[in-house]
C-alpha cells in the first residue's frame, strides 16, 4: 500500500511525543538537571488548575510544544451529550462558541499549542457518531480528539464507517485517538489488525496514549505522530470504571524499554531473565536493564532511559522512507520476538508481550500464530 507522507502545519507535532503528567514532568526535569531542555512535544491532561500547571512546566524547563488534553473521556459519551460542551440535558452549554472557538480561547489563555477537543468516551455506534458530528468542526492547533473503546475495534467496518467525515479535514492532524480499554485489550483476536485498519484511513493522524510498540506500528503506517505514556496507564489507559493500568510493576520498579526485547518490563523482571547471562547496557545510560531498585531516584532513572531510548528508536523508523520504515520495523519485531527464546525463567521459557506477539502474526506472510513464548507454531 502506498503511503503519501502528509503535510502537516507550521508547530504540528510528527514523531515521538510524551505523554505525561505535570507531577512527572517536573520531577524528571529535576532529576536531569534543570539546564537540560525538555524538547520532546508533551501531551497533558487538563485535571484542573491547568492555567498553573502549564507555567510550572514551563519554568521547568519544557522547551517543545504542549498540547492539553481536557480529559474529559473519564465519562462516557451519549447520542445527546458527545463531548463537554454540551450540558447534561444535551443541549449545547450557556455560552455555547461552537468548539472551534472554544479551543482557541483556551489555547491562547493557556499559552499551549494545541488543544484535543473535549470528547467524551465513545463506546458505542451512535455514541462515536455523533462526536465525530461535533469535533469535525475543529481544525488545528484543535485537534478532533477520538476517546474509543477497545471493543469497538472488533466493529470495526463500523468504526471505520463513522469515523469518515474526519477522514478529509486539512490541515492534519484531522484525528488524535485514544483507544481505552483492559491493559492486554488490545490482544483480542482482529483488535491489532482492526486498529491498523483505522489508521490506513487518517493518513497524518495522531496516536494518543500508547505504548511503544504501538506508536511505532503506527508511525510506519503513515500516522504523523504517537504519544508515548510515560507510564504504564498512560501507555494502555483503561476505561474510567476500571481500576488501575498494567500488572503491578515487579519489585514496585516501574517498566524499562529494553530494546532488543521490544519489552517494557520491571527491571525485576529482567533480573530473572538474565540470572545466569550478561545483562544487556543501555550504551546512553551506561547501566544495566536489571540494576534499576525502586528507590525515587532510580524510579527515575527507568522513565528518562524510556525516553530517550524510544525516542531513538521512534528516530530510526523515521530516517526510513515508509516502505522501508515498515519492513525494517517488521524486522526489528522479528528479531526481538526470536531473542526471547534464548531467555528462561525457573529453567521455563519466558513470556513474550502478547502485543509484540499480535503484530509478528499479522506480519508473518504464513499467517502463523506463536506461543505464549515467542515460539512459531
Ligand atoms: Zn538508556
Amino acid at each position: 500500500m502506498e503511503i503519501e507522507r502528509q503535510a502537516l502545519p507550521e508547530g504540528a507535532v510528527s514523531g515521538f511525543g510524551v505523554a505525561a503528567d505535570p507531577e512527572t514532568v517536573e520531577q524528571l526535569q529535576e532529576y536531569r538537571g534543570n539546564d537540560v531542555p525538555w524538547t520532546w512535544p508533551l501531551l497533558m491532561r487538563d485535571r484542573g488548575g491547568i492555567d498553573d500547571t502549564v507555567v510550572k512546566v514551563r519554568s521547568a524547563g519544557v522547551a517543545g510544544s504542549i498540547t492539553i488534553d481536557p480529559h474529559e473521556w473519564n465519562t462516557i459519551a451519549t447520542v445527546d451529550r458527545p463531548t463537554a460542551l454540551t450540558d447534561s440535558e444535551g443541549a449545547g452549554t450557556l455560552f455555547d462558541p461552537g468548539i472551534q472557538s472554544w479551543g482557541l480561547t483556551r489555547i491562547k489563555d493557556l499559552g499551549i499549542d494545541a488543544i484535543l477537543t473535549p470528547s467524551l468516551l465513545a463506546d458505542r455506534l451512535d455514541a462515536l457518531s455523533a462526536v465525530v458530528e461535533v469535533v469535525q468542526e475543529a481544525r488545528w492547533p484543535v485537534v478532533p480528539f477520538i476517546a474509543l473503546d477497545i471493543t469497538l475495534l472488533d466493529q470495526v467496518d463500523a468504526v471505520r464507517a463513522a469515523l469518515r467525515p474526519l477522514r478529509a479535514l486539512t490541515p492534519k492532524p484531522g484525528l488524535a485517538l485514544a483507544v481505552v480499554g483492559p491493559f492486554d485489550g488490545l490482544a483480542a483476536h482482529g483488535r491489532v489488525a482492526g486498529l491498523r485498519s483505522v489508521l490506513a484511513d487518517h493518513p497524518g493522524a495522531w496516536l494518543v496514549y500508547v505504548d511503544p510498540l504501538v506508536a511505532t506500528d503506527a508511525l510506519s503506517l503513515g500516522a504523523a505522530a504517537a504519544f508515548v505514556g510515560a507510564k504504564s496507564s498512560w501507555r494502555r489507559p483503561p476505561r474510567p470504571s476500571a481500576s488501575g493500568g498494567g500488572p503491578h510493576a515487579a519489585g514496585f520498579i516501574p517498566g524499562l524499554f529494553h530494546r532488543e526485547l521490544l519489552e517494557m518490563r520491571s527491571p525485576a523482571i529482567y533480573e530473572d531473565w538474565y540470572a545466569d547471562l550478561p545483562t544487556p547496557v543501555c550504551p546512553d545510560c551506561n547501566t544495566a536493564v536489571d540494576s534499576y531498585t525502586s528507590d525515587d531516584e532510580d524510579k527515575l532513572a527507568v522513565v528518562e532511559h524510556n525516553l530517550h531510548a524510544i525516542d531513538e528508536f521512534v528516530r530510526e523508523l523515521n530516517d526510513r522512507e515508509y516502505p522501508e520504515r515498515a519492513a525494517w520495523l517488521r524486522r526489528s519485531r522479528a528479531d526481538a520476538l526470536a531473542a526471547h527464546l534464548s531467555l528462561t525463567s525457573g529453567g521455563e521459557p519466558i513470556d513474550a508481550d502478547v502485543i509484540l506477539r499480535r503484530l509478528c502474526e499479522l506480519d508473518d506472510p504464513q499467517q502463523r500464530r506463536t506461543t505464549t513464548s515467542g515460539a512459531w507454531l
